[in-house]
């Protein structure tokens, strides 16, 4: 449910997604709110009660909109309503997991101040940030939260386990990863990962994680230590310098 439908469209008919949505692994709907105003200029927002910058975006059309999204979808089914909105509990990957076993996800995308209170209370909706920061829509938000949950669909990904091993979704920050050619102005890819002995590999990998980990992400390197109280191996050392570190 967006005033803007073209932004979802165009991102949801590109690369992964959309060929996802091509091979029938998912499917959307768009609901412009627009065509749910019955005033004459199909107007959807006003100004606040009360005073304050900005405009509104009004209940009614919403509503009515949110009537029409619930008649095409068959009762029973699980589902979410989620309007996308910094106030919100934030899009993790734990809570991507956990929309991606609903049958459907109702999503409203608010504008210009954001959207009458009455409209959330009665879809009930939930509300979820993807950060804190202000975006001018929720449409950036919604194509975030749609890519991530959709990306755990079956079918999406060539490599349907791949996303186990990645950031975050593995409890830790990603190793650096290296394509050919082997070596780029000056900078060669790691010898470990030309070795072919994938135990010295993985090894090399974990080690690496750890160390961005505790760099990057103190919180997230303490929470794995906590469930994986081995000792952690020998610390990485850094691969690549950047052009600024080699200057300094
Ligand atoms: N006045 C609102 C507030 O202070 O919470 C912000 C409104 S914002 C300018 C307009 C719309 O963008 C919101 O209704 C919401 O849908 C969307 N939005 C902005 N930032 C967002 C974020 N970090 N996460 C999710 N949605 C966001």
């Amino acid at each position: 449910m967006t005033l803007f439908p073209e932004v979802l469209e165009t991102f949801l008919s590109s690369s992964i997604l959309g060929r996802a949505v091509k091979n029938g692994c998912f499917t959307y709907a768009c609901h412009n709110i627009r065509d749910y105003s019955e005033s004459k200029h199909k107007n959807v927002d006003d100004t606040p009660y009360g005073g304050g910058c900005g405009m509104l975006m009004a209940a009614p059309p919403i509503l009515r909109c949110f009537e029409a999204v619930l008649r095409s979808h068959p009762a029973g089914e699980k589902r979410r309503v989620i309007y996308l909105s910094p106030r919100g509990k934030h899009l993790t990957q734990t809570l991507a997991e956990e929309l991606a076993t609903c049958d459907s996800l109702i999503l409203l995308c608010g504008h210009y101040e954001g959207v009458d209170q009455r409209a959330l209370d009665l879809m009930a909706a939930e509300e979820i940030s993807i950060g804190d920061f202000v975006l001018t829509g929720g449409e950036l938000p919604a194509c975030a939260l749609i890519d991530a949950v959709a990306r755990l669909l079956p079918g999406v990904l060539a490599e349907p386990d791949c996303y186990r091993d990645e950031s975050i979704a593995s409890g830790l920050l990603e190793y650096p990863q290296y394509t050919r050619p082997p070596v780029v102005e000056g900078c060669k890819v790691p010898d470990v990962l030309l070795s072919g002995d994938h135990k010295m590999i993985d090894a090399w990998r974990l080690a690496q994680s750890l160390a961005l980990t505790e760099e990057r992400r103190p919180d997230l390197y303490e929470a794995y230590l906590a469930l994986h109280p081995a000792p952690p191996p020998k610390k990485a050392k850094k691969m690549c310098r950047t052009p600024k570190e080699r200057e300094e």
